[in-house]
């Protein structure tokens, strides 16, 4: 099968941020291996990222992947000097310049593809870049959208923006249900995404051009499996033909030195600090705390984490964000004599998140439900802490709380602005309570654990030969192979 595809030639687009990029690498590690070229767009200091890991692994693997990086217009549209990625935007406000600029590589990227060879035979891009569409149409080929939410999430948008229930709760800590859904699930305005709630006529105009350039898309692909949230899947199916779950993307990771490797250079030494700390740990025995790529912590939350960590009992992994780790960070971390005393391992800046999840010490992960956090959390079998903090998050949450019963809420009622300090506290008595819960010896405890360990079985079968989203992975290829005929 793999011959006949091997003339196509797959040109992705990924969002610059992290969420996006990662996951579109991995995915075009899983396209690649069915035959076709992949070709990922990206700017110069995100090829420096992300370059040495991609091109070992296609040489390993003998696949044809390669980066092609276009220069980064940030300067023009008044961004600083080096902002080429989402997570080095120095505030929210730059969020918009940022956008401004991506729009401008429209150009370059038509003259550098006109060039390609063999010819692109699609684009596959994120949702936020509406003007590859354009593009598309530009080289007359299909263009496919590349979700890096959920399905339930789609749903969520959808059934909100039909029903408008949240518009008829008196306040933003009302609860309502949310619509038309076989799960009943409370949720507030509050948890909301900004563009659900804002009364911006701004947001608004984004919105309604997003959904109307989806609308031209081929096709969609969502970063998710169909066991895991069946009923979501077929309804977005009965909308759209051409609607695909090819993930977890994550799990085209399967050496060690690919998990290890993943997103940016970690400053910690595999073998020393991680998995000798980690091989020195009882089975199922240590939390793993991460909050992304995105969200910024007070020091005092952080405090807060910290001892919420410690007084669990239990062995940790905490990753403090580069960006947040400030001199008070540090001060606080020194004074307290904390890495000294406590059982825990404290990781500054980047973690191999996916090898970390993959050790079997790993018992439970402390996440901010991003989705590609969620799904590496599924594909390892353990389950989860929620602490959602912005965008569709708390809609993350419900997929692991309330859709696979597995994981434990650690109980915040309100969404942060993006990128902005959290406002609420969350103080180390709840950590720790939520960590006792998840940890629970008992039979409410075994349950949960036993489920997340099926999901994470569910989700390896999904990827590998005959799987559904191996399968629909090859569904999408013979549609891009019938639409170049
Ligand atoms: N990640 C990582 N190490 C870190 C922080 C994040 O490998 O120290 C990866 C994580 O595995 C995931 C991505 O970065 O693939 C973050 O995406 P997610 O959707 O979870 O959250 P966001 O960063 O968008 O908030």
């Amino acid at each position: 099968m793999a011959s006949q595809f091997e003339q196509l030639h797959f040109l992705l687009i990924p969002l610059f941020s992290q969420s996006h990029i990662i996951p579109l690498t991995d995915f075009a590690k899983l396209l690649a291996r069915q035959g076709p070229i992949v070709s990922i767009i990206t700017t110069p200091l995100n090829a420096k990222r992300y370059k040495k890991s991609l091109s070992d692994y296609a040489l390993r693997a003998n696949l044809k992947i390669q980066l092609l990086p276009i220069p980064f217009p940030g300067q023009e549209c008044g961004l600083p000097e080096g902002c080429e990625n989402m997570d080095s935007l120095p505030s929210p406000g730059l969020a918009r310049p940022f956008f401004d600029a991506c729009t401008l590589l429209q150009e370059p990227i038509q003259n550098v593809a006109q060039k390609l060879e063999p010819k692109p035979s699609c684009i596959i891009s994120s949702g936020a870049f509406t003007w590859t569409q354009n593009l598309a149409q530009n080289l007359g080929i299909p263009r496919y959208i590349f979700h890096t939410g959920s399905c339930f999430t789609l749903s969520c948008f959808d059934m909100l923006s039909k029903s408008k229930v949240h518009e008829s709760v008196a306040s933003d800590l009302d609860t309502f249900y949310l619509p038309d859904m076989p799960h009943k699930i409370e949720c507030t305005r509050s948890q909301l995404p900004d563009f659900m709630t804002k009364n911006s006529l701004e947001l608004k105009a984004i919105v309604d051009h997003m959904k109307e350039v989806d609308s031209l898309a081929r096709g969609t692909l969502v970063n998710s499996f169909e066991e895991l949230e069946p009923w979501y899947v077929a309804q977005h199916k009965k909308a759209n033909k051409n609607f695909w779950c090819i993930g977890p993307v994550a799990l085209a990771n399967e050496e060690m030195e690919d998990k290890f490797r993943r997103g940016n250079e970690t400053s910690i030494d595999k073998q020393k600090f991680c998995l000798k700390w980690l091989d020195s740990k009882e089975p199922g025995s240590v939390i793993y705390a991460c909050f992304g790529s995105m969200c910024h912590l007070s020091c005092m939350q952080l405090a807060e984490i910290g001892l919420g960590l410690e007084s669990s009992g239990r062995p940790f992994i905490w990753i403090i964000r580069e960006s947040d780790y400030s001199p008070d960070v540090d001060r606080w971390l020194k004074d307290n004599k904390f890495e000294e005393r406590v059982k825990g391992l404290v990781i500054r800046g980047w973690a191999p998140q996916v090898l970390i999840l993959s050790h079997p010490s790993v018992g439970g992960f402390l996440t901010h439900c991003g989705w590609n956090s969620i799904m590496e959390g599924i594909c390892s079998g353990v389950p989860m802490i929620t602490w959602p903090m912005f965008s569709e998050q708390f809609f993350n949450e419900m997929v692991v709380v309330n859709i696979s019963s597995s994981g434990v809420k650690i109980g915040v009622s309100t969404a942060m602005k993006f990128a902005e300090e959290l406002n609420e506290l969350v103080k180390r008595e709840k950590i720790k309570a939520a960590i006792d819960q998840l940890m629970d010896d008992g039979e409410e405890g075994q349950e949960m654990r036993k489920r997340a360990r099926k999901l994470g079985e569910m989700a390896t079968k999904s990827i590998e030969d005959g799987g559904s989203s191996h399968m629909n992975i090859t569904l999408l290829i013979r549609d891009v192979m019938q639409q170049n005929d």
